[in-house]
Parts: C-alpha cells; structure tokens; sequence
C-alpha cells in the first residue's frame, strides 16, 4: 500500500524539509547570511570598550540552542531580523511556523533582493530555499536540535551530550 498518500501529505502544504526552524538557529541563519560575525553583528551595540564582552555574550546567548528569548531586541542595526517571525518561532507550534528559507533565514514579508536585483522569491528548483541561496549556492542550514536530557545512570556515572 505505499502508494497511498499518508494522512500527512495530505493536509496543506507539506514542509518541505520535514523539521521546524528553531529560533535560535533562525538568528545564526540571518547574522551568517549577512556575513557577520558574533563580533561584528555586537559592534553598533556597544559605545564603550568595558560592555563590549557582555553585548557579545548576549548574542552569542541568543544564539545558543534551547534559549528562547522572551524579549530580542531589534536587529536592524547589523543584520534583517523580523521579530514577528522570531516570537512565532518561540511560541507557535511548528505547523503555524512562517514559511522560512532554510539557507538563510528570509522570509517572504521581509525585503530582500536577488543577485540580479529582483525580488526574492522562493526557488524553483528547491523550495526549501529562496531565489537568492539558488543563485549564490549557499549551502541548506544543518539545524541545531535541543539535546535529550541524558539519562541518570544509577551511579551517576558521567555522560557527556553530544
Ligand atoms: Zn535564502
């Protein structure tokens, strides 16, 4: 019977990749597609050479697998975050997730144009990613998910998470 359609691919609009888009993974997308650095992307954020280690590490926070930031402050100053799609990332189950790029993060409410100046759309040959990843070859984001929680052995033996 594996001709038969499962119950799942028929309801709506199949995701193409198969795995929700996690928030923290959302913003590496965006810095790394902008080409920046944590450094970099920190930088307009501090004035004063003393804040610089705490700005970084507030972004490298936000990037760390698991955090779900209840207020992210606006990007716009290093790289395009939409903070619409951050919130529906941290609060939404995955089948209401905004449709994302999964290169690069874009998603289709957010400006952004194609190497040849027009607007991004979402890619004719691989609908997981949009027309601008097509035409630069950037690579399909490998997603970070949450560790398990590693099992307490009885001796409390140690087990590294991997
Ligand atoms: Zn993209």
């Amino acid at each position: 019977m594996r001709s038969v359609p499962s119950l799942l691919s028929m309801i709506g609009d199949p995701d193409p990749v198969g795995a929700a888009v996690m928030p923290w993974d959302y913003i590496r997308m965006r810095r790394e597609a902008a080409g920046l650095s944590i450094a970099q992307a920190a930088r307009p954020f501090w004035h004063h050479g003393e804040h610089q280690a705490d700005v970084e590490r507030n972004f490298r926070r936000i990037e760390t697998v698991g955090i779900r930031m209840k207020r992210l402050w606006s990007m716009t100053r290093s790289f395009p975050l939409s903070l619409t799609v951050y919130r529906q990332l941290c609060d939404t189950p995955a089948d209401r997730h905004p449709r994302l790029c999964r290169a690069c993060g874009w998603d289709e409410w957010t400006p952004q144009l194609d190497v040849e100046g027009f607007d991004c759309t979402w890619a004719q040959a691989d609908p997981r990613i949009c027309s601008l990843c097509a035409q630069t070859g950037r690579r399909v984001f490998p997603p970070r998910l949450p560790n398990p929680h590693p099992r307490q052995t009885p001796d409390r033996g140690h087990q590294i998470a991997a």
